[in-house]
């Protein structure tokens, strides 16, 4: 669908607007999900978690309120933390770059949804070191059914799905077939540098939420992201980590733990893969103009 002129000014202000609440609604989900006795439906009204008085819709407009209670309770006074604006004009830009590259199709939804769970699974990972089950499982489960109800080509991918659909297999069967290796690979290699190390040096390297989260992105991004995928994320933490160390607060981080989370790396690098992964492997690929496609995936 294409828009021109008032129509795409009014369907780009549109797409901001519903990214700007799906943040406000993943605040929620980044706050309840990984605390004991509390969900995302209940109780039903945002409450402040310092003095647990319930907030009136007036003081719950994504970004405006913030601004406008200049970043504190109205009861309490406690500050509220900018993470809160932050992830709400995270989600509007999300929104208008998936949309950009999309358009308004089924493929901007699929996108747009898999970005929000990335966004929430980084932010809890970062802030409690733990990748809930209740994020992780629902959307592999959704991304195996979209590649069988629509079969679809990965982002990256399109040569083996040629080669395999001209040798006679049926595109749901490629769609699902693909989905389910590229969650294998990506599970399987987590797993295995995680076993590897925990057998070299004695203890945990990565956490249990990593392989599976690396599996999640490969459904999503298709079995070609991966090494793009885990040297950007690899890359950016080892970068924080000098960072960190150089300003001597690595060993504050995390109550005294010297350990930062890998989640939030791997969710970054494939965001900046579903971006830039289709120019990227174009390019790497260009490097090598005699070799067949099929061979280098
Ligand atoms: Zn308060």
């Amino acid at each position: 669908m294409d828009f021109t002129g008032a129509a795409a000014i009014f369907v780009t202000l549109l797409v901001l607007f519903f990214g700007l609440c799906v943040g406000s609604f993943l605040n929620v989900v980044i706050y309840r999900l990984p605390r004991e006795g509390l969900s995302v439906a209940q109780p039903r009204r945002s409450f402040c978690p310092a003095c647990l008085n319930l907030i009136t819709w007036q003081d719950n407009i994504p970004v405006i309120s913030w601004l406008r209670l200049k970043g504190r309770c109205r009861h309490c006074r406690q500050p509220i933390s900018l993470r809160y604006p932050l992830i709400e004009i995270l989600a509007a830009f999300l929104s208008l770059f998936i949309f950009q590259a999309e358009g308004l199709t089924f493929r901007y939804f699929f996108y747009f949804y898999f970005s929000m769970c990335l966004t929430a699974i980084a932010f809890i990972d970062l802030e409690l070191m733990i990748i809930p089950n209740v994020l992780i499982w629902p959307t592999e489960i959704l991304g195996l059914l979209i590649a069988a109800v629509t079969p679809h080509p990965p982002l990256a991918g399109l040569h083996l799905w040629h080669f395999l659909a001209d040798h006679g297999f049926s595109e749901r069967f490629i769609s699902v077939a693909g989905a389910l290796a590229a969650y294998a690979v990506g599970y399987l290699a987590l797993w295995l540098v995680a076993f590897l190390y925990k057998a070299i040096k004695g203890h945990r390297g990565l956490g249990e939420g990593d392989p599976p989260l690396l599996g999640l992105i490969c459904i999503y991004l298709g079995l070609p992201s991966i090494l793009p995928v885990l040297l950007m994320s690899s890359v950016l933490a080892l970068l924080t980590v000098g960072c960190l160390v150089f300003t001597g607060r690595f060993e504050r981080q995390n109550l005294g733990v010297k350990a930062i989370p890998f989640g939030p790396f791997l969710a970054l690098a494939a965001l900046i893969f579903l971006f830039a992964g289709q120019d990227f492997l174009s390019w790497y690929f260009s490097l090598f103009p005699q070799s067949n496609p099929i061979l280098v995936y």
